[in-house]
């Protein structure tokens, strides 16, 4: 027997293909590519060998000799896989030695691991900001801080894009006026977030400035640092070290799942900070722990950041040629100042066939749509590794201009 009204034989999941249809005529369906080789600078994808410009593989530690050593040993010392939460059985010697040497690394008391940055995001948000507090987000934050904030009890105010000047006023207005729902009373935190490199568009938020205006109104810090770990301050250790504020930002969330080659995000900051995560951050109470390969080739990582700085200079080397080259080849780079290098293409249509001659043309760059990015600033991201050489990113540029002039980007 079915309700009154409803169709015995029809899929109440049917909407499904309708949306699917509907994205694809609007050139907003994103099917998968399938990598069948390692993630490196040449890379195997749907069957043909291409120069990537796609991974976050920022380093090459996805396949340091090193890293897969120390993932293979603890293997074979350990197992595949942990078999708990932390909390319950699944907390090794591995994941608090990489804890510490985190903690080390970062020049801070204490670092909690997650399972991945996003849910170290969706994690410490909650658990720091509640219904007596207020969190101030920069309006291109990361969709993790996104979903971290609506997991909070903690009203959210939204800042222009590094604007610092509207950043001040809000924060001003916050001490001034106090809680609306509570008669004025003053917020018990006021939490300023931001990504430290912008993950779409490679500009780095202006911490120095938020850091300042912070302390002004006595807001803590929270900064986002999954594209600037490995990547800025000395031996990568992030903005913070990059703009010399040790001691003044609270909170740093890092992820290991980019420059540092493997899975992961972690929380650093206060020992308090650390135990009250643990006592309470869903992600970390509720998921299993990381395998002890993927801590013991993160523990490698940080011991090669130390050891290898030539990587990191390697990076910046390829950047600086690469993103000089496509702005005299006449792309718009956007405000790009890392290896993140957007291509700005208008409208997906474009950007999606864009990627696709390159594609043909012997490079995997891929095209960011709707509703990652604005519908009119489609574009191609690429990302440079310390990994390609000389001739493999002319390769690519050599790609970027014929398809640009053939589609009408650049002039002829
Ligand atoms: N924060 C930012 C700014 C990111 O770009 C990403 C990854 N896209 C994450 C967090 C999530 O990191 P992970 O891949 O380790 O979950």
């Amino acid at each position: 027997m079915t309700a009154e009204g409803a169709r015995p034989n029809s899929n109440p999941l049917g909407f499904l293909a309708d949306e699917i249809a509907e994205l694809k005529r609007q050139n907003l369906y994103r099917p998968m590519r399938v990598l069948s080789s390692p993630q490196a600078a040449e890379v195997v994808v749907d069957g043909a060998e291409l120069i990537s410009l796609s991974s976050n593989n920022y380093l090459g530690l996805a396949t340091h000799p090193k890293l897969k050593e120390a993932a293979i040993a603890t293997t074979r010392d350990f197992g595949a896989g942990s078999g708990a939460v932390r909390t319950i059985a699944g907390n090794m010697t591995i994941h608090e030695r990489l804890e510490t040497e985190l903690a080390d690394f970062k020049h801070v008391e204490a670092v909690l691991t997650f399972q991945s940055g996003f849910t170290a995001n969706t994690g410490v948000i909650p658990v720091v900001a509640g219904e007596n507090d207020l969190i101030v987000s920069d309006a291109l934050n990361h969709a993790s801080i996104i979903d971290g904030m609506r997991m909070s009890k903690a009203p959210r105010v939204v800042f222009p894009h590094k604007d610092t000047a509207a950043l001040r006023e809000l924060l001003r207005e916050a001490r001034s006026k106090g809680r609306a729902d509570a008669g004025g009373r003053p917020y018990r935190l006021i939490l300023v977030v931001t990504d430290g490199v912008f993950s779409m568009d490679g500009d780095i938020a202006p911490l120095p400035e938020i850091v300042a205006a912070a302390e002004e109104f006595g807001a803590a810090v929270m900064v986002d640092d999954a594209h600037a770990s490995g990547v800025l301050g000395r031996n990568g250790r992030g903005t913070v070290d990059h703009f010399d504020l040790h001691g003044r930002v609270h909170i740093q969330v890092g992820t290991l799942s980019k420059a540092i080659g493997v899975l992961g995000g972690y929380v650093a900051g206060s020992q308090a900070l650390r135990d009250m995560l643990i006592q309470r951050a869903r992600p970390f109470l509720f998921s299993t722990s990381h395998p002890p390969a993927v801590a013991a080739a993160c523990l490698a990582a940080i011991q090669v950041l130390r050891d290898e700085p030539e990587l990191i200079d390697r990076l910046w080397a390829n950047t600086t040629y690469f993103k000089g080259e496509l702005r005299r080849l006449g792309f718009d780079t956007g405000a790009s100042e890392t290896p993140i290098t957007p291509v700005m293409m208008g409208d997906s249509a474009m950007a999606g066939r864009f990627s696709q001659r390159l594609f043909e043309e012997g490079v995997f760059a891929q095209a960011v749509v709707y509703p990652t990015v604005p519908l009119d600033r489609a574009r191609i991201r690429t990302i440079v590794t310390a990994e390609h050489s000389t001739e493999q990113l002319d390769l690519c540029l050599a790609a970027f201009s014929k398809v640009g002039r053939e589609l009408g980007l650049i002039g002829a």
